[in-house]
Parts: structure tokens; sequence; C-alpha cells
């Protein structure tokens, strides 16, 4: 038993599933999006008109429809390459929009030499699969960047594959769009492939979506620092494994000294910045690997995991001089700040949230102390009924 197909057919099929792959994706489309959504579309309906102009290459005329279903195939697969481009914050060079066109005219006058337009018309088409395979590779996303990359680098060399191999066949066989194996099998990858672009450029928006809602989840929107929340998680973990591999941590709790005053004189954007700007330099005398958070309006937190390298308070003394020995360009006065140090205590059940409360008695009498200053927590010298409001 065989299983014959004709070609018509196929091309019908592949056009009808391509129309629902453009539905599926205008439904799910969000406006105001800059993220190559909609271009990606566009591209998938012309790679739609493309396989209509083929079907009806029996109604029409196979000569111009054929070479004009080419020249729509390519304007397809340039616009999902601009899809990609977009999606990088980028915009396709102009010059790609022309290869559909001059892809038209030079197809046209060599319409009856089989073999001659077919080399033509996959030369073009493998470039735009490559092109389309580097700008994944260049500006895409995830985890499906690289299997994307390789199946269009791959679909690119069936293509070359064909065009090179129609030189082999018979000089009277002149059929452009019979269903032999070749020709069958390259319209049936160019679908699979625009499907399975498709499906991989959704997964795509959707993994640096999620991501983008996890940062904001875990971020502060004016310093760009871990939240409260996020600063206790992390912590927390970091607790878990200095429990289990008997390592040394620190906390270092900062409150910017009279930060009323900033915001009383200057206003609340003058105090925003000056909030970013101490933010940034306690970014540039710690480690990228320590943890820092804003866990209140003014005051930050970090968490310090490799005491081998590093002592606290002479890191604690380099980030307050880095603030209070500098001038702030918005402030006519010096802005100070106070620091408390604590030791997380592996041998009993400490928390996050009690070594902070110790940092932050620390903290309480560097402020009594006169502001400007280093405290260190130290049982004895903190009496457990202190209280604080700074
Ligand atoms: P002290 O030296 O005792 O710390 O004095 P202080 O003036 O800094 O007092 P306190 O720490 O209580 O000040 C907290 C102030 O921080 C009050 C609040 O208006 C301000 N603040 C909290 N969050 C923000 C913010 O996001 N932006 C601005 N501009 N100000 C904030
Ligand atoms: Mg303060
Ligand atoms: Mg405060």
């Amino acid at each position: 038993m065989s299983l014959s197909l004709d070609i018509q057919t196929i091309v019908i099929l592949l056009l009808v599933s391509t129309v629902l792959m453009v539905l599926v994706l205008a439904i799910g489309s969000r406006s105001g999006t800059r993220d190559g959504h909609r271009s990606w579309i566009a591209g998938l309906a012309l790679i739609a008109l493309a396989w209509f102009l083929i079907a009806l290459r029996d109604v029409v005329g196979p000569i111009i429809t054929v070479a004009l279903a080419d020249s729509v195939l390519l304007a397809g697969l340039v616009m999902l390459v601009a899809a990609c481009f977009e999606f990088g914050g980028k915009q396709i060079p102009s010059i790609f929009l022309l290869l559909p066109p001059i892809l038209f005219v030079v197809l046209l006058p060599v319409r009856d030499q089989f073999a001659v337009y077919t080399f033509i018309a996959g030369a073009m088409l493998s470039t735009a699969l490559l092109a389309l395979g580097v700008s994944i590779w260049k500006f895409g996303h995830g985890s499906v960047r690289w299997p994307l990359t390789m199946l269009l680098v791959a679909s690119a060399g069936l293509v070359v594959y064909r065009s090179v191999f129609v030189f082999e066949l018979e000089p009277s066989n002149t059929k452009l769009v019979e269903f032999d194996p070749l020709n069958g099998g390259t319209f049936v990858a160019i679908f699979v492939m625009t499907i399975i672009a498709s499906l991989g450029f959704l997964q795509m928006q959707k993994e640096r979506a999620e991501e983008k809602l996890m940062h904001l989840a875990m971020h502060d929107g004016l310093t760009e620092l871990l939240n409260r929340r996020a600063f206790f998680e992390l912590a927390d973990r970091e607790l878990t494994i200095a429990r289990r591999e008997d390592k040394p941590i620190a906390v270092l709790l900062f409150d910017i000294d009279y930060f009323k005053r900033i915001n009383d004189t200057l206003g609340h954007d003058q105090g925003d910045a000056v909030l970013r700007e101490i933010a940034s330099r306690i970014k540039s005398t710690i480690r990228r690997s320590d943890l820092f958070g804003r866990i209140g309006g003014e005051e930050f937190c970090v968490l310090l995991t490799n005491l081998e390298n590093e002592e606290p308070r002479r890191l604690a003394e380099r980030t307050r001089r880095a603030i209070g020995d500098s001038p702030f360009a918005n402030v006519p006065w010096p802005v100070t700040i106070s620091i408390g140090i604590s030791f997380y205590d592996a041998e009993s059940d400490d928390t996050i949230a009690a070594t902070i409360n110790r940092a932050d008695k620390a903290l309480y009498r560097a402020k009594n102390e006169g502001r400007n200053r280093v405290a260190i927590h130290t049982p004895n010298i903190n009496s457990p009924d202190e209280s604080r409001s700074h």
C-alpha cells in the first residue's frame, strides 16, 4: 500500500495550518509591547500568502504565481528576521526589505529554466533562513535560543542542498511544484520550521516576560537593589548553607544620618537621588557575591558570606568613608551614614531577622554616640531592652 498525497493538497494543508497559527498568535497578542510580536504575525501572514499563491498556480498559471510566491515567502522570512531584531530592541537594516522585490525581478526572466530558477530562489531563501537563525542567536533569549538557531541553520542547509541537487535532475524535469520527495520535502520542512520557530519565538517572549516580572517582584524600583522580601529570602538560603558548611556570616545595617533634613530642605526627589547615590557607593565597596538589599526607606543591609577575606569592620569603615568623605553633587552639606554590624550565630537557632535585629541595636548605639560611625553588636554592651527610633 502506498500513501500518496498530491502537492496541491499538501500546500492547502500548509496554508490552513499557517493561517491558524497567525490567528492563534494574533488572538494572544498584547497591544503596546515592542517585542516583535506584530512583525512575527505579519511574517507568518506573508508566508501563508505564499502558500496560497502556490496553491493557486493551476488556476492562474504557474509562471508568475510561483515567482511571486517565492518572493512573498522571502518577504515573510524577512519579516520574521525583523521581528527578531525588534525583540532585541533593534531595527532591521532596510537593505533586507529590498530583497523580496529584487528576487521577483531576477526570477521572472529565468522562469523557464527550472534548475537556474530553483538555484536562485533557493539561494535567497536559504540566506533568509540563515539570517533568521543568526538573528535568533544574536537577539534571542532563554532555553530555546540555541535549538532554534540550529534548526534554522539546518533548514537553510536543506534548501541549499535542494538548490544544488536540482542540477542533477533530468533537464526535462521542469515541473516546478511536482510532489517529488525533494520538492514536497522542502515545502514540508519550511512549514515545520515556521511552526517550530513561531512556538520558539513565543517561548522566548514568555521566558523574558517571566524574568522581567521576577525581577520586578524581587527588586526595589528606585535603587534596583533587592527589596526587603527578596533580601530576607536569599539571606535565609545563605544562612542554611553557612550552617551546613560552618562558615561565619556578618550583617551590616546602614541608616542614613539626618535623612529627614535632606527631604525637608531639598525635597523628596533630591532625597531619592541621595538614596540612589548611596546605594551605588555601597555597591562599589562590597563584592558582587555579597547580598545587598534596601530593607527599609533609607535602610540598607549587606550580608557578608566570605569573612575569611573580608573583615566586616574594615569594610564598613571603608563604606562609611566612601559616603561621608566625598560630597554629594546635589547636597550642600556632608551626607553621612551610620552602620551596625552583627554576626550570625550558627550554634544557636539564630535567624536572619534576629541577626538584623542585633545589627539594629548596634546601629542605635552608633547613632547615639554621634552618628557617622560603625558599631559592632556585642551582647554585654547592647542591653536586650534597647529600643530606638531613627
Ligand atoms: P537619623 O540620623 O536618626 O537616622 O535621622 P533621620 O532623619 O534619617 O531619621 P529616620 O531614619 O527616621 O528618617 C527616615 C526618613 O526617610 C523618613 C522618610 O520620609 C524618609 N524616607 C523613607 N523612604 C524614602 C524614600 O523612598 N525616598 C525619600 N526621599 N525619603 C524616604
Ligand atoms: Mg536615618
Ligand atoms: Mg531610618
